[in-house]
C-alpha cells in the first residue's frame, strides 16, 4: 500500500484506546468510529491499544469482547494490539529520566492529608521528616498550558494552580494514566489523539509531560461525548449499554449520526463494507457538532 504522497512528511497515525473494563458501549464505539475515520481518510494507520494500566479496573476477558466487537464492526487495525500492562518498563525509564532531572519527587501524602483536588506541594522539596514515599508526583510551572482542539476550540490549564503537581506512579505502585498515554502515544508514532471529550482536561498535563519528556506533540481532537437524558455520562461504570455486534450496520449508522454526518437512511440496511465506503469517502469534521457532550436516548 502506498504511503503518504507527501514525502518528508510524517505519515499519520491515530489510535483507539479503550480500558478494558467492560464490553464496547455506545460511547466507546462512537470514539473508534472518529479515530478510524480520521485515520482512514488521511491514509494512515489505526492502532488499538488497550489501556490496562489500572489493572484495579480491568475485567478479565473485556479486551477480548472489545476487539471481536471491532472486528465484528468491520474496523481493522494497522499493528498489534499493545497492552499497556506490558509496557513497565518504558513508564519506568520515562519516571526514571523525569526524577534525574528533578521534574519528579517522591509525595508520604494521603488523599485525606492533600484535602482537595489540586496538591499543596507539600512534598515539594523533599519528604517531610516522618513520611514515607507513597506515590511519585511530577513538577508544575505558574505558566498556562493549552491547545486548540478543532471542535471544542482553544483550551487551557494554569497547570499549578488548577491541578498542583501530579501523580505518575501512585501509591499502590502503578504508573499512572497519564503519563502511560504520553509515552505510549510518542512510543507508538501516534501522530493525532482523537477521544471524547471527558478527556480534555487531561490534555494540558500530557502535553507538560511530552514536552518534560522531549517527546514529539501529536495533534489532539475531542469528540462529543454521549450523555443519557439524565446529563450523565455514558460510561461503562454506570448504565451504559453495551452495543450489539451482532448487528453492526444500525449501529455504526447510529454512531455516524452522533456523529453528524448525516449518512442516508437507506444505508441502515446496506452491507458493511458499503456503509464503511460510504463513512470514509463522506467523513467530514466540520459536521461533527462542536459540543462537548450530546443527548442520546
Ligand atoms: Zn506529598
Amino acid at each position: 500500500m502506498a504511503h503518504s504522497d507527501r514525502p518528508f512528511t510524517t505519515r499519520y497515525r491515530g489510535r483507539f484506546a479503550p480500558s478494558p473494563t467492560g464490553p464496547l458501549h455506545f460511547g466507546s464505539l462512537v470514539a473508534a468510529v472518529g479515530s478510524y475515520l480520521q485515520a482512514r481518510q488521511a491514509g494512515g494507520d489505526w492502532l488499538v491499544r488497550m489501556e490496562d494500566v489500572d489493572t484495579t479496573r480491568s475485567v478479565p476477558d473485556a479486551d477480548r469482547a472489545i476487539l471481536d466487537a471491532l472486528i465484528r464492526f468491520g474496523m481493522e487495525w494497522d499493528a498489534p494490539v499493545v497492552y499497556q500492562t506490558q509496557r513497565t518498563r518504558l513508564y519506568r525509564a520515562a519516571m526514571d529520566s523525569l526524577t534525574e532531572e528533578d521534574w519528579a519527587y517522591p509525595c508520604g501524602c494521603s488523599r485525606k492529608e492533600i484535602g482537595g483536588p489540586v496538591y499543596p506541594g507539600i512534598c515539594r522539596h523533599g519528604l517531610p521528616p516522618g513520611k514515607a514515599a507513597r506515590s511519585m508526583r511530577v513538577r508544575t510551572e505558574a505558566q498556562v498550558v493549552g491547545f486548540e482542539d478543532p471542535l471544542q476550540g482553544p483550551f487551557a490549564q494554569d497547570l499549578e494552580t488548577e491541578v498542583g503537581d501530579f501523580v505518575i506512579r501512585r501509591a499502590d505502585g502503578l504508573f499512572a494514566y497519564q503519563l502511560a498515554v504520553v509515552v505510549d502515544d510518542a512510543d507508538q508514532g501516534v501522530t493525532e489523539v482523537v477521544r471524547g471529550s471527558d478527556l480534555l482536561d487531561s490534555t494540558p498535563r500530557q502535553i507538560h509531560l511530552q514536552r518534560l519528556l522531549g517527546l514529539p506533540a501529536p495533534a489532539h481532537l475531542h469528540l462529543p461525548i454521549a450523555v443519557d437524558t439524565t446529563g450523565c455520562k455514558l460510561s461503562k461504570q454506570t448504565r451504559a449499554l453495551p452495543v450489539d455486534p451482532s448487528h453492526p450496520v444500525p449501529m455504526l449508522h447510529r454512531a455516524l449520526t452522533f456523529l453528524g454526518q448525516a449518512p442516508p437512511p437507506e444505508l441502515r440496511r446496506a452491507a458493511l463494507k458499503e456503509l464503511w465506503e460510504w463513512a470514509i469517502r463522506n467523513w467530514s469534521l466540520d459536521k461533527v457538532p462542536r459540543r462537548h457532550a450530546i443527548c442520546v436516548e
